[in-house]
């Protein structure tokens, strides 16, 4: 692959060159990662920032269909509008929930607009940095808006609150008056909670929970980098295309809040550290564990401890002081 080539290609905005080089950043080959390092080099200079919004939800409350009427919203207003998936499912089954090609049909026929399922078949770690670099090539490429969505199990929000400007959690009208399980560190997270689904019989529904949540959030402390009023509650219908002007009213008001308070830059700037950190620890472990004398060590002492020869901690300290006196 001709790297200078596909950095002009992507520049310039063309979709194509953008798809295959995210196919690239998504290789395993060590060859592929020297060269999607020098694209990632390459294009880093453009200085083209898109807003980077994350959108988590459980299957079934709606993402793709949000996705798809907000995305339209955008796109029939000028705005250039990319979507990534982070799927933890595909790292356990092989399979996707949001892999699926027929999601969002109406918006991927859009020329403004660049969808991009999940990749199949990777551990976490991996799909967050594919997720990194896609979302930095999607900047290159002059997006002006890229979603990045996953389902709300696991680890994968935290990936994704990571990745964005902006946290969007979106739910669905809870039956009783119950708190749909949403865990309190997802909902610290979020800057906007969308109820979804607010039509026809599900609209008082909606509005109840909505009203519950917005009540949760005021209870959270208040976070410097939020203006008023922040986080916040909203009802939305993806279906009747009903709150969706709202709402994006309200990510952008978050947004030039941000930017015009420098908490804008100093969450990239934070977000960027965290990475390369990450990185480092992540390819460290990887290097010890690639180390046949310590595989066997590995090995041997994990096998003292199941037998009940050894505690787990006490093997794992003594593992560890090997290490560090490089035995
Ligand atoms: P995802 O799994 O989160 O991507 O959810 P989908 O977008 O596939 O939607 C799940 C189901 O909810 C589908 O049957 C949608 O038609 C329905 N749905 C999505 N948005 C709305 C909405 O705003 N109102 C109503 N009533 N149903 C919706």
């Amino acid at each position: 692959m001709d790297i200078s080539d596909i950095a002009e290609k992507i520049t310039a905005g063309d979709r194509r060159a953008l798809a295959r080089a995210i196919t690239l950043v998504e290789s395993t080959r060590a060859e592929h990662r020297v060269q999607a390092l020098e694209l990632a080099d390459r294009l880093r200079g453009g200085g083209r920032q898109a807003l980077r919004i994350g959108l988590s939800g459980t299957p079934g409350v709606g993402k793709s269909t949000f996705i798809e009427s907000f995305g339209l919203m955008l796109v029939a207003q000028g705005l250039r509008v990319a979507v990534l998936a982070v799927d933890p499912s595909s790292a356990r089954s092989g399979g996707s929930i949001l892999g699926d090609k027929t999601r969002m049909e109406r918006l991927s026929r859009e020329p403004m607009a660049f969808i991009r399922p999940s990749p199949s078949q990777t551990h976490l770690g991996g799909v967050a940095r594919r997720t990194r670099e896609a979302v930095g090539l999607c900047e290159a490429a002059g997006f002006d808006v890229v979603l990045i969505e996953t389902v709300g199990v696991g680890q994968s929000e935290t990936v994704v609150a990571e990745l964005s400007d902006l946290f969007i959690l979106l739910l669905a009208p809870a039956g009783g008056d119950e708190l749909q399980g949403v865990k309190r560190g997802i909902m610290e997270m979020a800057d906007i909670i969308l109820v979804n689904k607010a039509d026809g019989d599900l609209k008082a529904a909606a509005m109840r929970t909505c009203a519950d949540y917005a009540g949760a959030l005021r209870l959270l402390r208040r976070r410097p980098q939020d203006p008023d009023g922040f986080p916040k509650a909203m009802t939305v219908s993806a279906l009747e295309l009903a709150g969706l002007e709202v709402a994006w009213a309200e990510m952008k008001t978050l947004r030039d809040w941000r930017q015009s308070h420098g908490h804008w830059d100093t969450r990239r700037a934070t977000q960027s550290r965290h990475w390369f950190e990450d990185e480092v620890r992540q390819g460290l472990l990887r290097a010890l564990t690639e180390q046949p004398k310590i595989r066997a060590a590995m090995g041997a002492m994990g096998a003292a401890v199941a037998r009940g020869e050894m505690t787990p901690d006490s093997a794992a300290a003594q593992m560890l002081r090997d290490l560090a006196a490089h035995k």
